[in-house]
């Protein structure tokens, strides 16, 4: 395990699949009933902008420092900067939630939180950082075996996150499958996948079987900051929706051209949504 996320923290994939995942979070809330929150590779609560990963990397630069005092920001991103914000002092830039703390922040009396990171640090900072929450519980396990440890849920209603760091070469492979089981175990899941776009041609495989997983609906939403067919690096990123709830696909439509114009490189900034199975 190589990964840590504190080198990344922040930056144009973050900030994407942050947005995205805090409005799917606020549109289950608009219903009274509780909902849990299940985070399978969790990272940690907070990162230190300022600390000496972000600082070797300086990747926020490009991603959340895009966003940060502009005031023509789409609704949807505005929310999720408010979040952001509220973990800083005098509106300065200097923590940065990770996917636990955007939705801790927003979690009601009734919901829940189920995070597991396998790093033994992050998994004891994420545990202090929760300690006295009763509506947290944290686990330094497999997040693969997330879906079949606790779905269904007693709510009935719930939104996992799913976002690996893909060192291994099968981690779409695993991913897929164990969407399936969440799927089989819960049909109303709503499942957040994150994947790296780096060379597009790998994807094609795993975009056919995503349509053919008998999935009930999966929406296909893609963040490009360079060319698709730059070796580069993380060109861009994407998230395969599971049972996306409504009207998060009409309010991406809105909010996409302007993060990907906001967050291009010179020569790149594209987007895609659409259906893989199912439709609105
Ligand atoms: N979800 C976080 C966020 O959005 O702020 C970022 C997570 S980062 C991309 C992936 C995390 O998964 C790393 O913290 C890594 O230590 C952890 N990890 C790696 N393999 C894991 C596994 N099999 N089960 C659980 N966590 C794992």
């Amino acid at each position: 395990m190589n990964y840590r996320h504190s080198y990344h923290a922040g930056n144009h994939a973050d900030v994407f699949k942050h947005a995205v995942l805090l409005r799917m979070s606020q549109i289950m809330q608009r219903k009274e009933t509780p909902y849990c929150y299940l985070d399978s590779h969790a990272g940690t609560a907070l990162y230190d902008l300022q600390g000496e990963a972000s600082g070797k990397t300086g990747e926020y630069l490009d991603g959340i420092d895009r966003l940060w005092g502009q005031t023509d920001l789409p609704p949807l991103l505005a929310e999720y900067v408010d979040v952001v914000l509220r973990q800083n002092t005098n509106s300065e830039l200097r923590f940065y939630p990770g996917s636990p703390q955007l939705i801790g922040d927003g979690l009601r009396a009734q919901d829940r939180m189920i995070l597991s990171e396998l790093h033994p640090d992050d998994a004891a900072t994420l545990r202090d950082h929760f300690a006295t929450d009763p509506r947290v519980a944290v686990h330094q396990r497999d997040g693969y075996e997330l879906a079949k440890a606790f779905l269904p849920v007693a709510e009935k209603r719930a939104l996992w996150l799913l976002d690996p760091p893909f060192e291994r070469t099968d981690d779409l492979e695993r991913c897929l499958a164990s969407m399936q089981i969440a799927i089989q175990r819960m049909r109303q899941t709503v499942i957040a996948l994150w994947y790296p776009i780096k060379d597009e041609r790998l994807l094609r495989e795993f975009y056919r079987q995503v349509a053919t997983a008998g999935m009930p609906k999966v929406l296909r939403v893609e963040l490009n900051v360079r060319p698709v067919d730059t070796s580069l690096g993380l060109n861009g990123s994407g998230l395969m929706l599971v049972n996306p709830p409504w009207p998060l696909w009409q309010e991406l439509e809105q909010t996409l051209p302007w993060l990907a114009s906001r967050l291009a490189r010179p020569g790149g900034g594209g987007w895609r949504l659409d259906w893989l199975a199912g439709g609105p």
